[in-house]
């Protein structure tokens, strides 16, 4: 049978909860026998993404992100997901070096990063309707070691 598993996730945003839903992420993509490399993209990704929400989508409070994992034996599929205050340009914002918050050391580089770690990046976001960033990584060799 066709290998197949899935993780949800929820955290307020806080940053201490960063490394804590990389590492979270990138233990349930084990089973898929990740290589070395996989796995820190997926952790490269998974926090850019996840600091996202901590800086971006809620100012000035603390508000829900969820993480939607989906496992296939060559795929991960991972949603991370806000309801802030959403992106309105989404285009723009991909651009590399586009920081709306130039005044606190962000380089602008978060959308960049994502994109040349994974395999796909697809951002929903509307204003004041949240943010959803779905990454995908599709694994070279497929060798799943499922247990009973
Ligand atoms: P860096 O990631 O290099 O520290 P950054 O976060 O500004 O800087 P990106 O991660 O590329 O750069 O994001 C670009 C812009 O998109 C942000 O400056 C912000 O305006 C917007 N953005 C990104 N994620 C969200 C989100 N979850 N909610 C609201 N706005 C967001
Ligand atoms: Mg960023």
């Amino acid at each position: 049978m066709e290998y197949k598993n899935e993780l949800k996730l929820q955290f307020l945003s806080l940053s201490e909860n960063e490394g804590f839903a990389r590492s979270c992420v990138a233990s349930f993509c084990l089973p898929l026998n990740p290589s070395i490399e996989t796995i820190t993209d997926v952790k490269t990704a998974v926090s850019e993404a996840v600091t996202n929400c901590v800086v971006h989508a809620y100012p000035n409070k603390v508000g829900i992100i969820e993480i939607n994992v989906k496992l296939t034996a060559n795929q991960i599929y991972i949603s991370v997901k806000d309801f802030g205050v959403g992106i309105e340009d989404v285009l723009k914002a991909k651009e590399p070096f586009f920081t709306s918050k130039p005044e606190s050391e962000r380089s602008g580089m978060g959308f960049t990063v994502m994109e040349s770690f994974m395999d796909s990046v697809t951002v929903n976001s509307k204003p004041n309707g949240g943010t959803e960033v779905v990454l995908v990584k599709t694994l070279e060799d497929v060798s799943v070691a499922v247990g009973g």
